[in-house]
């Protein structure tokens, strides 16, 4: 049903993560690709004293390791991506520098489940000029 698929998961919430992974492993075709996709944030200078100056780098490292455990877990093939910055703002400009046909997001962390969606996934709906499942 869809070539290109970018899952973008939030280390932190990796059981949403592992969620969004297995729809998507329904949803692609044949032959097609899955991108697992994790945005470290990027600490504004004034707090970087406070920090390790290898911090960016570490959580990089940490978060291919988890999504490569997930692939694992689920038996998933798929290719794992890293970008520093803002979440929404990085997610989307994967979704098109890939030409992805579908991103599927986890709507909100569970313990805000009061609102509809969270910030992340309320930008990338917005925005987005590919399709976006938003699982609940
Ligand atoms: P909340 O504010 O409740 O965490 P968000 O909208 O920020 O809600 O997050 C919803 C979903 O957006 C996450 O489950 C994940 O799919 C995606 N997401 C959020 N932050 C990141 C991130 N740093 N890297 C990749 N995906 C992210």
């Amino acid at each position: 049903m869809f070539k290109k698929i970018i899952v973008p998961v939030d280390i932190g919430q990796l059981d949403k993560g592992e969620k969004i992974l297995r729809k998507a492993m329904e949803l692609v075709d044949d032959g097609g690709v899955i991108l697992l996709l994790n945005v470290a944030e990027d600490i504004p200078g004034y707090m970087t004293i406070e920090l390790p100056a290898d911090f960016i780098e570490a959580s990089i490292r940490e978060a291919v390791d988890r999504l490569k455990a997930l692939n694992d877990k689920t038996g998933a093939t798929a290719q794992i991506h890293t970008r520093v910055g803002s979440p929404a703002r990085e997610i989307l400009a994967v979704a098109e520098e890939q030409a992805a046909d579908l991103v599927i997001i986890a709507s909100h962390r569970p313990d805000f489940s009061n609102y509809l969606l969270g910030s992340t996934a309320d930008r990338v709906v917005r925005h987005a000029k590919c399709s976006v499942l938003v699982d609940r």
